[in-house]
């Protein structure tokens, strides 16, 4: 299958007819039942009809991701979310005036209209309203429903610009719409309204505090962090490895010092060994390491340009061929769970804790 990359923008969407006529061809080939990635606030997802089974296989069968992974269905209105669903509970329309279009993912009793290979055989929908301008005019041109997980591999980085799209789906989708690099650069926050009392499944930009200052109490699901895998996450697609680069990834944490100088003891070791060595540093330590490659994720307080950064980083990674990677680690407050939920994912939870009296390293 040859496909088809076109170029489009979310100021000149709008206004530009031969953006138009690309939005209005990536509408008719999910009307037909085909792939198209595009982008959104905050990641590139790979979009095929909702509604339609066939579609939600090709799907599953692009990214090589288990079928028990349901898909989150993205809508451009909120009059869409009624009639994929049993009952709008008023959380939902809470939530959906604080935080939609936007990154939050909702989970709900999903209706007959949707297909069960949509939803990985759970009796339940995930929904999400994206804020990016061409991601809407594409859902409207596509049916209004579009069952969209992030357009990578599955197992790899999700892809933040559309250049890794291709390196992932080119010749298994009809269209790629390149609309340049995202915005938030980690998956939506995903809060499950199906219980009596709300719960995070997946930490992203809506945090707890921003949903409770909305919901009252809400609860996390305690595997976000764990690396416990005897605990079964409430997310089907969390159990899965995750993010992962291609070469092994470590988190180093503890107070700055002990870590620079951890991560450059066993980033010699490692040189000496013939490994080819990344680390993601901060602007306020990038200049202190020594290894081949030395990339730096933002400043330490600015957690919003770490989460951005984090999946460009890792995929850059793979593109410079490292074999051995060390990260510090970010247990910031407001994104800094996310944004570690994301990295113990992509290291596989391998951590070593500097500080510590005697090193421990933790698988
Ligand atoms: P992705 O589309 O790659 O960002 O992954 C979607 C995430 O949403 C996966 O972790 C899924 O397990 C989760 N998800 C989708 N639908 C549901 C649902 N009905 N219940 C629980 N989790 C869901
Ligand atoms: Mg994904």
């Amino acid at each position: 299958m040859q496909t088809k990359l076109v170029r489009v923008s979310e100021t000149e969407v709008a206004s530009d007819p031969e953006q138009r006529k690309a939005i209005e061809k990536a509408g008719q080939i999910l009307r037909e039942g085909g792939l198209v990635a595009f982008p959104t606030e905050t990641v590139y997802g790979l979009g095929g009809d909702a509604l339609n089974r066939e579609s939600s296989r090709k799907i599953y069968a692009a990214k090589g991701r288990p079928s028990d992974n349901p898909l989150i269905v993205h809508i451009a209105c909120l009059e869409a979310l009624y009639p994929i669903v049993e009952e709008v509970p008023e959380s939902a329309l809470r939530l959906a005036k604080a935080f939609w279009p936007g990154p939050l993912t909702m989970i709900l009793k999903k209706s007959g209209l949707v297909p069960f290979e949509t939803t990985g055989g759970l009796d339940t929908v995930a929904v999400r309203m994206p804020s990016d301008a061409i991601a809407r005019a594409m859902i409207e041109a596509g049916g209004g429903y579009v069952a969209a997980p992030s357009a990578n591999t599955s197992g790899k980085p999700s892809p933040t610009q559309a250049k890794y799209v291709a390196e992932d789906m080119d010749g298994k989708i009809d269209m790629i719409l390149d609309g340049g690099a995202v915005c938030i650069g980690l998956e939506s926050t995903i809060v499950d309204l199906t219980e009596e009392r709300p719960m995070i499944l997946r930490p992203g930009y809506i945090t707890k505090d921003m949903l409770e200052k909305v919901l009252g109490e809400v609860e996390v699901d305690r595997t976000i962090l764990s690396a416990d895998s005897g605990l079964k996450p409430k997310a089907p697609g969390m159990k899965y490895r995750h993010y992962a680069p291609k070469g092994e990834l470590t988190i180093v944490s503890g107070e700055e010092d002990a870590v620079v100088d951890t991560i450059n003891r066993l980033s010699k070791e490692n040189t000496v060994r013939g490994e080819k060595v990344g680390i993601i540093a901060t602007q306020e330590t990038r200049e202190r390491y020594a290894a081949a490659v030395v990339k730096c994720a933002g400043r330490r307080a600015d957690e919003e340009a770490i989460a951005r950064s984090l999946y460009t980083i890792l995929r850059e990674f793979d593109d410079e061929d490292v074999t051995v990677m060390y990260s510090e680690s970010f247990e910031g407050s407001e994104m800094g769970q996310a944004i570690m939920n994301r990295l113990l994912k992509a290291a596989g939870h391998h951590v070593i804790e500097t500080h510590k009296s005697k090193e421990k390293e933790e698988r």
